[in-house]
């Protein structure tokens, strides 16, 4: 009551001095600024609600942001056009082709990753051509629907939402399609709306054994610089990604990466670009430039993050995620809750997806989550809004973190009274911390 108390009086000082200040035109707008966000005081101060400590974002992407890259962004402006910004520009995009695994060319735009999914399609493809996706979930569907718009003819083979990229069927259909109408394969690699990932190396090999020309277009935003990805090696023409999730920056950057078979692609191509043209921008950008503007200031945290990635180094960057993909189902079979992805080869990394029992909202868990504990999770998306949270465990991110997480969640489940076994928050701290010390010598 007198927290309270003092909380309005101070928010009503705060207000008059504010709006004094020529800085907000009313008392009442400072109050609604105030009022946003995890700082939320009410101007009667009845329903102050106080974050204290680190607010947990774990959504699947964007994803928390080092302090490291953080101090890296935070620098002054500099010329774009200058000889320093060159040189990090050309380090930043050698060590994306060590994260990517290429030795082919990478376009960068300031965009989101949307934007390079709009860049892979109009650099390679022309109206009406034929292409195969496969619906592994919302993302997949969103793919689709940016296709659709250019006039690209889809053919969309449906899936059920709980499993990857199924190898067989595409196999089926790219042996039906025996006059190459397909001009392109495209599929999401780390589905984030489920929780799945596909096997892209087996979808190549599958259009290997039937030498299909079509190109291979790979949506890596939720799985690079997290999952095993092998550009080169899995013969990947057009890779999709952006900056927000595994490569642990702000949203803002966009990028493909282009193999010689799909540069071959773009001179032919017919779709109309001029911003997402490849060829100004990887001619630039080889010397350091850019065609526009470039995100000068999320570049420096660009180089900061690749570096960050590459001292860890690769294989133990995927291994932790795999760690901590494990650790989060191990809590949610503790939990005795289902997981969105049904195979368990195909489980993904870098997010989890949890059904909530029937009758029981995920909307109002992830909310009470929120509102309690200060951690952000993941809304189930389109057919699964309301019935999914989905865990968000990429990027920056540690054993601890992780702890944390699956806490909130566990307390949620009770706070709610979602129906839930006890015990999910320690099989998880189980495999995260194995033979632990026995109790008893402990206390000795
Ligand atoms: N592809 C996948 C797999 C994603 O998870 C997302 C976003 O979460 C996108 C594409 C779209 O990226 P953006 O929201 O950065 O435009």
């Amino acid at each position: 009551m007198l927290l309270s108390t003092t909380a309005a009086r101070c928010s009503m000082l705060c207000a008059r001095r504010y709006s004094a200040s020529g800085l907000f035109s009313t008392q009442s707008e400072f109050i609604k600024v105030i009022s946003v966000g995890p700082f939320a005081i009410s101007a009667t101060g009845l329903e102050a609600t106080v974050h204290t400590g680190r607010h947990f974002l774990q959504i699947p992407g964007p994803s928390n942001v080092p302090d490291r890259v953080l101090r890296a962004i935070d620098r002054p402006v500099m010329d774009h056009r200058g000889a320093e910004f060159a040189t990090i520009v050309k380090e930043s995009l050698e060590s994306m082709r060590a994260v990517v695994q290429t030795r082919g060319s990478i376009a960068m735009f300031p965009a989101s990753g949307s934007g390079a999914w709009e860049a892979a399609i109009v650099n390679t493809l022309s109206p009406n051509d034929r292409v195969l996706m496969y619906e592994t979930g919302h993302f997949s569907r969103l793919w689709r629907q940016v296709a659709e718009r250019f006039g690209i003819r889809v053919d969309y083979l449906p899936g059920t939402w709980r499993t990857g990229a199924v190898v067989a069927e595409i196999e089926a259909a790219l042996s039906d399609d025996k006059d190459h109408q397909y001009k392109a394969v495209m599929v999401v690699h780390n589905e984030t709306s489920t929780g799945t990932t596909s096997k892209i190396s087996e979808i190549r090999k599958a259009m290997n054994r039937l030498h299909h020309p079509a190109l291979l277009m790979v949506d890596a935003v939720s799985s690079l610089g997290s999952i095993e990805y092998l550009h080169d090696e899995w013969e990947v023409d057009v890779m999709v990604s952006s900056s927000q999730k595994g490569l642990m920056l702000p949203p803002g950057l966009a990028f493909n990466a282009i193999s010689e078979k799909a540069l071959a692609a773009a001179k032919t191509a017919k779709m109309p670009r001029s911003y997402w043209d490849w060829r100004e921008l990887l001619e630039l950008s080889r010397s350091g430039f850019f065609p526009y503007t470039p995100s000068i200031n999320l570049i420096f945290g660009f180089r900061e993050a690749l570096q960050m990635l590459l001292e860890e180094g690769l294989p133990n960057v995927f291994r932790r995620h795999q760690r901590h993909g494990e650790a989060t189902r191990a809590a949610v079979r503790g939990w005795g809750l289902e997981l969105v992805c049904e195979e368990p080869s195909e489980y993904s990394n870098t997010v989890t997806a949890v059904y909530t029992p029937v009758g029981h909202s995920a909307d109002a868990l992830r909310a009470a989550i929120l509102a309690k504990f200060d951690m952000s999770l993941g809304a189930g998306l389109s057919k699964l809004a309301d019935k999914v949270f989905r865990i968000g465990h990429l990027g920056h991110f540690n054993d601890l973190m992780l702890a944390g997480t699956l806490v909130g969640v566990e307390m949620g489940l009770r706070l709610n009274g979602v129906p839930h076994r006890e015990g999910g928050v320690m099989a998880a701290l189980d495999l995260l911390a194995p033979n632990p010390t026995p109790v008893a010598s402990r206390v000795q």
